[in-house]
């Protein structure tokens, strides 16, 4: 038994340090109501001007299930005597600043912050959004630590009806970045649109729900691990791209799952599971005479119940009994370098 413990402690060590395991994510204010039973309720979640608490929570929660909210909007705990929110927002999980946004006139996130993290071998971002305040000298490059202050909370944003100072709140997200060269992909399909942001923009994030993320880390502390959340969470299709290099691959390693035959023989392209909203959640790759044909993007699998859950997702679209990509899909996988 000794050896056998001894054994298990060694594996541990190996594993955490090579996979970047317990580099888990902490809750980013103050506000600890998630962690209760029932997750907090309106006590941690701000919901829309009149709505229930529920339309602050990440899916399709906004304009009777048809728009995504691709974020959390976590209720302010702090406020000074005029009654504004002075809650510090903090880093969840170490990493390296990406972005600062300080015009919030810009930008519907208002004054915002993404930080850029590497875990369990996926390159993901967390998201600040609707600052007060960043602080000062904090720019794209600077590490930071997890529970590190990056700015105070508030209610900065470019829309017409203004944040409440009642629905005072951190728009918090943890997403993909579709694409590293963005801001091209802009230029060429979104000709006169503006692009104020770069490869920033949040078209060119794809989020998860941050909240059983945020969840799990407190509760599995060092186990926690985002590869095995992410393999676990209900995919909506599968795609393939007959691409040996799809850039997906290189950048969220931590997705890829084993194919012998592919080992064997060669990859002739990846099919990506991906999320309702088209995050990846796994990348398989495939060999020639597993996906015949020669099409670039082939539709392969939908599962209809997932698809029937998620009234916001503009994925695909079902004609008589065959299922289409919509040109939403093949927007990610053109950001996405495809
Ligand atoms: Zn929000």
């Amino acid at each position: 038994m000794r050896g056998c413990r001894f054994g298990a402690g060694l594996l541990l060590l190996f594993s955490a340090s090579w996979f970047g395991l317990g580099a888990g994510f902490s809750l980013p204010t103050a506000n600890r109501a998630l962690l209760e039973a029932g997750g907090g309720g309106e006590k941690y979640f701000v919901g829309t001007a009149g709505k229930p608490w529920t339309s602050g929570q990440f899916g399709c929660v906004r304009t009777e299930g048809r728009q995504l909210h691709e974020g959390l909007d976590i209720r302010c705990v702090q406020r000074d005597r005029k009654g504004e929110p002075i809650d510090p927002v903090l880093a969840a999980a170490d990493g390296t600043v990406a972005y600062v946004n300080l015009k919030p006139s810009l930008s519907n996130y208002g004054n915002y912050v993404v930080v850029r993290h590497v875990v369990d071998r996926i390159e993901i971002h967390t998201l600040y959004a609707h600052l007060a305040s960043v602080v000062p000298g904090l720019k794209a490059g600077q590490v930071v630590k997890a529970g590190e202050r990056l700015g105070t909370m508030g209610r900065t944003s470019n829309t017409r009806q203004r944040i409440t100072q009642d629905r005072a709140h951190l728009h918090f997200e943890i997403c993909f970045r579709a694409g590293q060269n963005y801001s091209a992909w802009h230029r060429k399909f979104q000709v006169g649109t503006r692009n104020d942001h770069g490869e920033f923009n949040g078209r060119n994030f794809l989020g998860i729900d941050p909240a059983p993320v945020l969840l799990a880390a407190q509760q599995g502390g060092t186990n926690f691990s985002l590869a095995r959340h992410l393999a676990m969470q209900p995919e909506m299709v599968r795609v393939f791209v007959r691409d040996p290099r799809f850039s997906w691959v290189s950048r969220f390693p931590g997705l890829v799952q084993r194919n012998v035959a592919a080992e064997k023989e060669g990859v002739a392209g990846w099919e990506i599971a991906m999320a309702f909203n088209g995050a990846p959640l796994r990348l398989i790759p495939r060999t020639a005479k597993e996906v015949p044909g020669a099409d670039r993007i082939r539709l392969l699998a939908v599962n209809e119940a997932v698809w029937r859950n998620h009234p916001c997702s503009k994925l695909v679209v079902r004609r008589g009994q065959a299922w289409t990509a919509l040109p939403a899909m093949e927007d990610i996988l053109g950001i996405a370098g495809f």
